[in-house]
């Protein structure tokens, strides 16, 4: 009977990591998916993580079932560390919040409110964007189309091509927005820019849906990495927010995140609440209870919040430094080419640019695994291999 069943496509990201595990050679380095590691090419468990673990054995925590909408100290901390302690639409309580599985599972949820809810509408995604968020709003039954976003010839912003199409966008439509670093591009909006977008979201009605993955990841500063989301809500406009903690605090494989609404008004908030614990409870039941807790711990403890922020700038200080080394590189050995893009992005990655052919080069002929979009993760890169990586892009765009 399922004899028939096609196969799958591998996914375009993840798949890159299962043939980087097939290669045998020493050359070879995983630029694909976006982990960050250390100079010696290893993931890194933060201290605070470490810390807020052996805390939860010394509580002796028990394993039992959170709420649907999950661990109250970790809502707590989520919203106040996007949105600012001091923020009013928390003090008037008109946030929902619900811990989910991490950005992507706070996404679908999200994404599967949209369907049951707003039935019709269109998301709006950025061209390009992060993969899945087709198959996010796809799999829920929300239609999406893009939006302008790339301008290969700056490899900048087409925020003009931006605008039109969200203008052009029928009233009340989902327009999904990367809080900051933008993936895969790297470029992000300006603050008048965000400005003039939060306008515009305001004449059309429309709802921005917030993809929050690297708060104090592509900056080093929290705040600054929260800027649109806060812009937008000091303006008054409901809003949505996915965060995760996959990168900024390394939990990726313990799936902590959390999806908020910002709304006019604490009835709303409560309505919508109870709406999306009945989305999660068919979905998933009920999310996990341990990243949670780590996060709670290191955002509630003063020392360990410090710590933390330590230890992330430390991350995104190291993504800076191979960014630069790289650009460096590549300077010297191809000085006639312009290679100025890669300081101007943000972020974990950098769009290099390279063709579908480039890439395939770089990979069949340097063991350099990347995604086919030229797409790379430099938290991938280390000093030692910078140069590695600009002569392979070197020899791949002469080619
Ligand atoms: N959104 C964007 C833009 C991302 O880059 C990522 C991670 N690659 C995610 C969401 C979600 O990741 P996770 O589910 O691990 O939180």
């Amino acid at each position: 009977r399922l004899a028939s069943v096609e196969q799958a496509p591998p996914d375009p990201i993840l798949g890159v990591s299962e043939a980087f595990k097939a290669d045998t050679s020493d050359l070879k380095l995983n630029l694909g998916v976006g982990a960050y590691r250390t100079e010696e090419l290893k993931p890194l468990v933060l201290n605070v993580v470490k810390k807020a673990e052996r805390k939860m054995i010394e509580k002796d925590e028990n394993k039992e079932y959170l709420p649907i909408e999950g661990l109250a100290s970790f809502r707590k901390a989520t919203v106040e560390l996007l949105l600012g302690a001091d923020n009013d639409a928390i003090k008037e309580g008109r946030i929902a919040t619900v811990q989910s599985l991490s950005g992507t599972g706070s996404l679908r949820v999200g994404a599967e409110f949209i369907g049951k809810f707003l039935p019709g509408t269109t998301a709006y995604l950025s061209n390009p964007t992060w993969g899945n968020h087709r198959n996010i709003f796809a799999d829920a039954g929300v239609e999406w189309k893009y939006y302008s976003y790339f301008d290969p010839e700056t490899v900048g912003l087409d925020f003009e091509g931006m605008v039109k199409d969200i203008r052009e966008a029928p009233e009340g439509s989902v327009i999904v927005l990367h809080g900051c670093a933008h993936n895969p591009t790297g470029v992000d909006p300006t603050k008048d820019q965000w400005k003039q977008m939060a306008d515009l979201c305001i004449e059309k009605n429309h709802l921005p849906f917030f993809d929050v993955a690297y708060q104090g990841f592509a900056s080093g500063s929290l705040d600054e990495d929260a800027y649109a989301p806060r812009y937008f809500a000091s303006r008054g406009i409901e809003i949505m927010i996915a965060q995760s903690y996959s990168k900024n605090l390394g939990l990726y494989g313990e799936r902590v995140g959390a999806l908020n609404f910002v709304l006019s008004d604490k009835e709303t908030a409560t309505r919508v609440l109870s709406q999306l614990k009945r989305i999660a409870r068919a979905l998933y039941s009920n999310p996990p209870v341990h990243g949670a807790r780590i996060v709670a711990e290191v955002v509630g403890n003063p020392d360990m919040f410090e710590e933390w922020k330590e230890e992330m700038q430390g991350m995104a200080g190291r993504i800076k430094t191979v960014r630069q080394e790289l650009h460096d590189h590549l300077k010297e050995i191809h000085p006639e080419r312009d290679w100025s893009f890669i300081l101007r992005q943000i972020g974990m990655f950098s769009f290099t640019g390279l063709t579908p052919k480039q890439v395939e080069n770089m990979t069949n002929k340097h063991h350099i695994y990347m995604t086919k979009d030229g797409r790379i993760s430099l938290a991938g890169l280390s000093s030692a291999k910078a140069g590695y990586l600009a002569k392979a892009m070197d020899d791949s765009v002469r080619n």
